[in-house]
């Protein structure tokens, strides 16, 4: 048996695809402590600075002293505390959504939801870069699943053709990201609603990177657009800008309803800790305060400082507007390479590979968070341009314009 993993381990390092975890000593930050040493963190999501912040402790420590530690039983059963109420209630009046249903996880809300939407008789959509958990839950949902290229209306559109022909009565459900997790770019949700709109599918939309990050109050890309309306699914998570953990659906009051009888990820599992609920419920309040707003504006000043250091920052798309920014190196060694060269200068930039992301396509996946200072900012926008010229840039270039690279 053991021999057998070798094997396999072997074959992931020479193809420098093996992973291993890397212990950190000390709380999110914008410094943090691996293995002893202080690096510049650009590699969390907790893009507000609010996963170690004193409001979200306190609310969380006040939950423990009055609801203990562990919630003792699935929701559904007798595992629904106060704070598990609260924090629906605060999701829903935050999101402008009828109603709102918390799960353990961003990726449970995903296994949850999609199969529950959708049977074998069903088609699903889903755009190429999807999220890991998008693309389980779509397959775990027996659906016949499209898969359109990355933002692609075009084929998306030939999909939707091609199902109200051959499958007329499928149910036809697009799902997709506000933002992407390893590219940064944005869907472009009105063309998206166009379509949903034209061919009558249901829109899934995870606004994982979004919420916290874009609109009014963080509420998300569908409300930058004003279209929060027009998305009948809404999915987010807690454990990125909202700096906690868990997941949530908004929409319907029928809609959660169903969910909440269907969805298996969210039934038949312990209810989240209470205290985690009530960070999370202080988290979404603090974003609705002028405070909440100023520290979302500082993140975007932040953003737009780094983008200025790097003009010529080989990102995979125009559309790159989030606080995740992609520098793509294409081989997966030379990505590690300069993820190790930035270390020892004391900036921590994750070099993020296959399957996180396609085979050739490897990558240093910048993310900014309001917690960075502007002189934090700075150095990583100078070492990387001195790094990536000197050692890499040209032939991260060249393998960029062969087509390889993204
Ligand atoms: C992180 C992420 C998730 C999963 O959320 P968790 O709360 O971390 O489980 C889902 N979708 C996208 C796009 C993500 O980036």
């Amino acid at each position: 048996m053991s021999d057998l993993f070798q094997e396999q381990l072997q074959a992931l390092r020479a193809q420098s695809l093996h992973r291993k975890l890397r212990e950190i000593g000390s709380a999110q930050g914008s410094e943090i402590e691996v293995v002893g040493r202080h690096l510049v963190n650009f590699s969390s999501n907790d893009y507000l600075g609010l996963a170690n912040d004193p409001l979200l402790k306190k609310a969380a420590i006040a939950a423990i002293e009055n609801f203990g530690v562990g919630a003792g039983a699935s929701r559904l059963v007798s595992g629904t505390q106060s704070p598990h109420v609260a924090l629906e209630v605060a999701i829903a009046k935050w999101k402008r959504a009828p109603a709102a249903l918390a799960f353990s996880s961003g990726y449970a809300a995903a296994v949850g939801t999609l199969p529950a939407l959708a049977s074998k008789r069903d088609v699903i959509f889903l755009d190429k870069l999807s999220h890991a958990s998008l693309v389980d839950g779509a397959r775990l949902s027996g659906a016949t699943v499209r898969v359109f290229p990355h933002n692609h209306l075009g084929k998306l559109e030939s999909h939707l053709e091609w199902a109200q022909r051959e499958m007329p009565d499928a149910r036809r459900i697009v799902v997709t990201e506000a933002v992407f997790s390893m590219d940064g770019d944005q869907a472009p949700l009105g063309e998206l609603v166009e379509l949903k709109k034209r061919f009558d599918a249901i829109l899934l939309l995870d606004e994982a990177h979004a919420v916290g990050v874009l609109g009014p109050h963080g509420r998300g890309l569908a409300a930058e657009l004003g279209l929060e309306r027009q998305v009948d699914v809404q999915m987010g998570t807690l454990s990125k800008a909202l700096g906690v953990s868990g997941g949530y659906i908004c929409g319907s009051r029928s809609l959660i309803d169903w969910l909440t009888n269907r969805a298996r990820s969210f039934i038949f599992t312990t209810a989240p800790p209470p205290a985690l609920a009530a960070a999370a419920t202080a988290a979404i309040e603090f974003l609705g305060t002028a405070e909440g707003e100023e520290r979302r504006l500082t993140l975007w000043k932040r953003i737009v400082r780094l983008l200025e250091k790097l003009p010529a920052a080989p990102t995979t798309s125009s559309r790159t507007k989030s606080a995740i920014i992609p520098w793509i190196v294409g081989d997966e060694q030379r990505a590690l390479d300069l993820a190790r060269s930035l270390q020892q200068e004391g900036l921590l930039v994750p070099a993020i590979r296959y399957p996180t992301v396609a085979r050739g396509a490897a990558r240093l996946r910048i993310t900014v968070s309001a917690a960075h200072t502007e002189a934090q900012i700075v150095q990583l926008g100078d070492t990387l341009r001195r790094l990536a010229v000197s050692d890499y840039g040209p032939v991260a270039a060249e393998r960029r314009s062969s087509g390889v690279g993204t």
